[in-house]
């Protein structure tokens, strides 16, 4: 078989992969053991899966394929956070029929790896202060390039002995999957459920659902169907704003779904012992940083059950927005703890190679400039 015939095996779940082998007059173990090669041990190639017999091997390479984004280009910030820029190549036999670039961001840190996924290419959604916003939406991501934006760097940092897990470490880091890179992911449901099912499977990839988060500008009916998943990542709300007037203008979305609908929706939420919902609120200086907006902020807190807020210092960047003063992001922050709010200022990583929240276009000019490995 050649080029499109191929059947994609990223992105499929144990049970195709069954359907798969038993097409193919083989037992149904075979599966599992397809399915642990590509999600658990990251083999990402027919040709490394040992455990398969080499008459097997040599029919799904030439039956099968396992598309991999083509990286090209790898921004290497200061704080260790790295910036892939990818290539997706169409597929017809995976359903896009359109060429994409998106960007994944790889964070190591003590003992912990995290990686920021896109799930669209491109974003519809036009939040003021998001350059991937400019972009316009290019296409929805498929659940197999979702995937691979977790295996590839993974596997590209364990080789380069960056992940606390590297190979002959002896040490297994904690892998945190964050839905924040390009796109809105509750507007692509099903392909992005279809990936987590597979990265939260004990079977599969292997994350705990508690280190997995999906991060929406607020689609309600989006979180109502995610709340209905009897296994999903957690929920982060991007929130910037104190009222539905602010916020009409910072991110349109709310005209559609106004704060009181969105907050019944994540006041409804289901949580685990333990799980909050979790707001993010960048501070743009001089535009929503003011003690009145710190405390507007808590009371639309007040009632949600367990939540708690990220202050982001904005990341700045082309659009005409400018960094919160240190005094009035201590200011926030000390008003909504006063207020009986749980909140942490986070600090973007990756700035300086626009890796950050906020800094994801596709950015690759001036790439003389920035630190380019491979
Ligand atoms: Fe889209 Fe998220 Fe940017 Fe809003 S913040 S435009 S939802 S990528």
């Amino acid at each position: 078989m050649k080029g499109s015939n191929l059947t994609e095996l990223l992105g499929k779940s144990l049970e195709e992969l069954e359907a798969l082998v038993a097409a193919m007059g083989e037992p149904r173990y075979r599966a599992a053991q397809i399915y642990g090669a590509i999600y658990a041990e990251r083999k990402l190639a027919v040709a490394d899966m040992s455990t398969l017999p080499k008459a097997l091997r040599e029919r799904l390479a030439s039956e099968t394929r396992i598309t991999m984004p083509v990286v090209k280009q790898r921004f290497v910030s200061n704080d260790g956070s790295v910036r892939y820029l990818m290539d997706l190549p169409p597929g017809e036999e995976r359903g896009t029929t359109r060429p994409a670039s998106v960007e994944t961001v790889f964070m190591p840190s003590d003992g912990r790896q995290t990686v920021c996924v896109s799930t669209q290419a491109g974003c519809a959604v036009d939040c003021q202060f998001c350059l991937t916003a400019q972009l316009g939406l290019i296409r929805n991501l498929t659940a197999g390039e979702i995937l691979a934006q977790v295996l590839w760097p993974l596997q590209d940092m364990a080789e380069r002995g960056v992940a606390a897990g590297a190979e002959g470490s002896g040490l297994e880091p904690q892998t945190n999957v964050v839905l924040m890179g390009q796109g809105e992911p509750l507007l692509n449901f099903d392909a992005v459920m279809r990936a987590m099912r597979i990265a939260l499977d004990q079977r599969g990839m292997k994350i705990s659902p508690r280190h997995v988060t999906l991060s929406t500008s607020g689609i309600v009916p989006g979180i109502e169907r995610l709340a209905a998943e009897p296994v999903r990542p957690k929920l982060a709300i991007s929130l910037n704003a104190s009222s539905d007037e602010q916020r009409d203008v910072l991110m349109p979305i709310n005209k559609k779904y106004p704060l009181r609908v969105l907050l019944e929706a994540c006041k409804k939420f289901p949580r685990g012992s333990r799980e909050y919902v979790t707001f993010e609120y960048v501070l743009l200086g001089g535009v929503n940083d003011t003690p009145g907006d710190a405390r507007r902020v808590a009371k639309l807190m007040a009632d949600l059950g367990r939540v708690k807020v990220n202050l982001i210092p904005w990341n700045p960047g082309a659009l005409p927005y400018a960094e919160p003063t240190a005094e009035s992001l201590a200011e926030f922050h000390r008003i909504l703890l006063e207020k009986g709010i749980p909140a942490f200022t986070r600090y973007s990583r990756g700035r300086d190679v626009m890796a950050a929240c906020g800094q994801l276009a596709l950015n690759d000019a001036g790439s003389a400039a920035l630190p380019v490995l491979r």
